[in-house]
């Protein structure tokens, strides 16, 4: 196998599954009742810049990201803590499986300007990865190409 189609394969054929391996399935979520309040504290807790939004079920019904509510602090200034979650979530949830690829759901969360992608197995949320992830898995599989390429070239 030469240096290109080692590079080539490495990068287009990782799947989700390979980050969440890794990182583990854990979700962490809110209900559409909860409030703002809550979500913040929630947010810094957790260490996280997004919830998804579940129902009593454990469905998805939507996400909430720290853009949401700064975009409402900017426009409810100092009422926006009380405010339902479910009033100022995003519905429309771009998810992802485990078995789509990375550089796919890279160009996804990409074109969406968005940095959060939950990730759905069989209707049941398995786990969240978010741009971060992405790119530090990039990274790793360039340092492991340029080593590999330099072991080509030391022989
Ligand atoms: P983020 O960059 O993830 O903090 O989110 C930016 C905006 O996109 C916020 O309005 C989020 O509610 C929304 N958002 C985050 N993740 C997703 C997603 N997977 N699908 C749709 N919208 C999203």
């Amino acid at each position: 196998m030469n240096q290109t189609s080692v590079s080539n394969l490495a990068a287009d054929s990782a799947s989700v599954r390979r980050i969440l391996d890794r990182k583990g399935s854990a979700v962490h979520a809110i209900r559409p009742d909860d409030t703002i309040g809550t979500a913040v504290v929630t947010l810094r807790d957790k260490k996280v810049g997004a919830l998804v939004v579940t129902n009593a079920e454990g469905d998805l019904k939507g996400i909430l990201s720290e853009r949401d509510i700064v975009r409402k602090m900017a426009e409810t200034p100092g009422q926006t803590l009380p405010q339902k979650v479910s009033e100022n979530m995003t519905r429309d949830v771009v998810t992802c499986t485990p078995d789509d690829k990375l550089v796919e759901v890279l160009r996804q969360m990409s074109d969406g300007r968005f940095r959060h992608m939950p990730v759905m197995d069989d209707g049941k949320l398995c786990g969240v990865l978010t741009i971060g992830d992405l790119i530090a898995y990039r990274l790793s599989e360039l340092e492991y190409e340029a080593l590999h390429m330099k072991q080509m070239i030391a022989g």
